[in-house]
């Protein structure tokens, strides 16, 4: 297939440009003027491509292309990522997956496939969540998850979503619905090392984590640290201290067993937090992470335990709630089959993975057959103005998402 790497550096540089913060970072938040530029370019490409270009309530963008030898009603094949950055972020993070999109239709086009399906190339609104909070937003609302009214009620800056987009000519109509398209599949830097390491070429996800947040709260009784004496104290801190090491410990087994699980104890506040005082009150906040639900069920016991156990050996009250939820999401077997076959055909090479960092393909995994693919990120940086995908290694991974939308799209 005639993947051009000119028209998509091109596109990825002339990208790059918008809100640029130096040669290789970019700051492009929702909204901003930098934003509309980055997607009139994106529409103007599309345009120029003959697609056809609508724009949902949400900003999300999409560009329709019907093949003459596709039936118009059948359900698309999409494939896509974003277009909003993180402050001073890379060039590639979002965009490689819009731009490759783009290239893969164009050489689609330029090519004999006798597509049966509609291919429709797709940017999600504030994936990042760097302004209007909390992230993968358009996606949530395309997959049914949040409605609109919601998401355009967001505020960032004393600016509603829906001013931010009205203000940059984005506030389109209608809701993109994700679950009318037969399949997905996204290309994205992996933003680690596992395929740098493996020497791969792409990487084809086998399911994306799930996330579970935890609150937990160790009370004790707050003393004077000097005339209060060891044995007559209720020192939620020093409980506490236990607490994170015994999630620390069951995350450590977890992984032991199935390679993915992480769980980290991130956040800590201490109440009162003064060097004369025993502490009375801790406030705990868990990240817990892996691609089987079941075994991130098995964390959150484990700290549940450990909790109760504290309160039997150290006399402390303690509670834990479970406020954010989202479960694992397997990718789709067809779409990763069709992925599979497209490296072979291209004598490229691959590796199957899990993605520890959410994408909006999370999302779109709960209403259609969904995939995701991997470019390799040198030395794993992303978010940063070191994040960096070699040009051969983005055409490579471009010709494979093309021949997985062929094979999607074909009969
Ligand atoms: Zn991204």
């Amino acid at each position: 297939m005639d993947v051009s790497l000119d028209r998509l550096r091109d596109d990825i540089e002339a990208n790059a440009a918008f809100g640029a913060t130096g040669d290789t970072a970019r700051t492009n938040l929702t909204g901003s003027d930098a934003n509309r530029d980055a997607r009139d370019h994106l529409v103007e490409r599309m345009e120029d491509a003959g697609l056809d270009v609508r724009v949902d309530a949400v900003g999300n963008i999409a560009g329709r292309w019907v093949p003459e030898s596709a039936d118009p009603d059948a359900p698309a094949v999409a494939s896509g990522s974003h277009l909003d950055s993180v402050p001073n972020g890379g060039i590639f993070d979002g965009p490689l997956g819009v731009y490759g999109a783009l290239e893969a239709v164009r050489a689609l086009q330029g090519g004999d496939a006798d597509l049966a399906r509609p291919v429709e190339v797709v940017s999600f609104t504030e994936e990042e969540g760097a302004s209007f909070a909390p992230g993968l937003l358009g996606s949530s609302v395309a997959t049914g998850e949040r409605d609109p009214e919601t998401a355009l009620a967001y505020e960032h800056d004393g600016r509603t979503l829906d001013d931010a987009l009205d203000a940059i000519g984005y506030r389109g109509d209608g809701v993109l619905d994700a679950s009318a398209w037969d399949a997905w599949v996204e290309l994205h830097i992996e933003q680690g090392t596992r395929l740098e390491s493996a020497g791969a070429d792409v990487g084809v996800v086998t399911d994306i984590t799930g996330i579970t947040h935890c609150d937990a709260v160790v009370e004790g009784q707050a003393d004077h640290a000097g005339a209060t004496p060891m044995d007559a104290r209720t020192d939620a801190l020093a409980a506490a201290s236990e607490f994170v090491l015994d999630v620390e410990d069951a995350a450590t087994d977890a992984a032991a067993e199935d390679g993915t699980a992480v769980g980290t104890v991130g956040s800590l506040n201490v109440s009162p937090n003064a060097t004369n005082v025993v502490p009375g009150r801790v406030e705990l906040g868990v990240d817990i992470r892996d691609v089987k639900y079941d075994t991130m069920d098995d964390i959150v016991a484990a700290a549940r335990d450990s909790l109760d156990r504290l309160e039997a050996e150290r006399g402390v009250d303690t509670s834990l709630s479970r406020p954010f939820d989202v479960p694992p999401a397997p990718m789709a077997d067809r779409v990763r089959e069709a992925a599979a076959d497209a490296v072979a055909e291209n004598d490229l090479s691959s590796l199957a993975l899990h993605s520890g960092a959410a994408h909006d393909t999370m999302h779109v995994a709960r209403v259609t057959d969904a995939g995701l693919l991997f470019a390799p990120s040198e030395g794993g940086f992303s978010h940063s103005p070191r994040e960096w995908t070699d040009w051969s290694d983005c055409r490579d991974a471009v010709l494979a998402l093309a021949g997985t939308v062929e094979r999607l799209a074909g009969r």
